[in-house]
């Protein structure tokens, strides 16, 4: 085959066949097909779109790039949750123990900070000492160990999508609906999971700003759940403001123990058992919503979730000392005032995201260091109510210059009405 011949069909807007698929895809796997090339196919997939079996395809060659799990001989249910990616999102450090500790298997692959979202990784490696890039026999050991481990993306698993991912990072290609379905989904087929729950952020600190379009992913990642046998079930919910009361890298590992202490702030508990329950249900273990949320309320009280957690880490060889709220400390800390008085209407997710990274809780370019003891503290949020010159956020971290940047960029980032404010649902339905 010829690959011009194959970027043209798709740049006039044919369909590709299997066979075209998956000798593109292998080709670029074995280095044959230079990036020019593969950039230009990835464009023309961009303004052209895929068809069902296109994608199925290439979810198919993808996923046979590298290595398959498969834990049935475990004889549990195996689930994963995905995020689409927020502000504040430390709920797989919540569910994956909740869920493990109620013997559902958990092989979580997470990845690291995208734009203005936080990353599952970088959060985790503000443990000193704990391992996200683990090998493959030490994943499926880990698994077959305690049931629950948390990785980052090995070259094993589906390095078509981690080449193709760089390559679309590159090339303004990454907001393509069948490439981002095919990419979360060839990852989540590798893992061997029976059942999936999607959190798929909406709003203005998510990708996905409105409902439509968060409905077109959900639709092309539940098509792919369906051909590939994984119960997939997507929750849409609200990110028009961060989740929980921290956002940050230790600090939300901090804010997830507080969670499985019982103490977790409500949206985030929300979130929390409305994905969970979504796995309780695939997997017959409740009936019904109020029943899962029980199931899962059991497991905090009963210290069996904290538990799992703990042993995760210990078993990632991480220190499980001092994960607590006594050690949040940071070495500078600025506060941002409310201006006026009233009740908080809207706050600017993104803006806050990009703050985030500023302050050193994600990378503007790879290279960069971050800050593990960087973040934000949201005092107040929609609905509240302030009086002029309250905190509204603490912003804190190693570096006075970069606080004094976030404290520029967080001017404005919330609006203050005059009359009470209605929440809207957290949970979309
Ligand atoms: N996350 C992924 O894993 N892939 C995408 O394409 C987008 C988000």
């Amino acid at each position: 085959m010829i690959p011009s011949e194959i970027i043209e069909k798709k740049r006039d807007g044919k369909r590709l066949s299997d066979k075209e698929i998956k000798w593109f895809i292998e080709s670029v796997i074995d280095n044959k097909i230079n990036d020019a090339q593969v950039s230009a196919l990835l464009m023309a997939i961009f303004f052209r779109g895929m068809k069902d079996e296109e994608m199925f395809s290439l979810v198919e060659v993808m996923v046979n790039s590298g290595e398959k799990f498969n834990f049935n001989h475990l004889g549990s249910y195996v689930a994963d949750k995905h995020s689409t990616g927020g502000v504040g999102d430390k709920i797989s450090f919540i569910l994956a123990p909740i869920l493990s500790s109620l013997n559902i298997v958990v092989p979580m692959i997470a990845g690291r900070g995208l734009a203005f979202t936080g990353g599952t990784i970088d959060k985790l490696e503000s443990i000193p000492d704990f391992q996200t890039n683990l090998s493959l026999s030490k994943f499926i050991n880990q698994i077959n160990n305690i049931g629950c481990c948390i990785a980052s993306q090995s070259t094993e698993i589906c390095p078509a999508d981690k080449k193709l991912y760089s390559i679309r990072d590159l090339t303004g290609t990454i907001p393509s609906l069948p490439l981002i379905c095919s990419s979360i989904m060839s990852k989540k087929i590798a893992e061997g999971l029976d059942g999936l729950v999607i959190d798929l952020k909406v709003g203005n600190g998510a990708f996905m700003k409105t409902l439509k379009n968060a409905k077109e992913l959900a639709k092309g990642l539940k098509k792919i759940g369906k051909a590939f046998n994984i119960n997939t079930e997507v929750l849409f919910t609200n990110m028009d403001q961060p989740i929980g009361k921290y956002s940050g890298l230790h600090c939300e590992i901090i804010e997830a123990m507080d969670c499985l202490k019982g103490n977790g702030p409500n949206d985030l508990m929300e979130i929390t058992f409305g994905l969970g329950s979504k796995i309780l249900l695939q997997n017959k273990m409740a009936i019904n919503n109020q029943e899962a949320k029980n199931i899962m309320l059991d497991s905090i009280n009963n210290g069996a979730a904290l538990n799992k957690f703990k042993e995760v880490i210990f078993a990632q060889n991480g220190n499980v000392k001092n994960l607590d709220s006594s050690h949040m400390i940071s070495e500078n800390e600025i506060i941002i005032e409310a201006e006026d008085h009233g009740f908080i209407n809207s706050i600017e997710t993104e803006k806050i995201g990009w703050t985030l990274v500023e302050i050193g809780c994600g990378r503007k370019v790879s290279e960069d260091q971050l800050d593990y003891t960087a973040g934000i503290e949201f005092i107040k949020k929609i609905g509240d109510e302030v009086k002029k010159g309250d905190p509204i956020y603490r912003v804190f971290g190693k570096d006075n210059k970069r606080l004094n940047k976030a404290k520029t960029m967080l001017n404005k980032t919330y609006t203050i009405v005059k009359t009470e404010v209605l929440m809207n649902d957290l949970i979309i339905t």
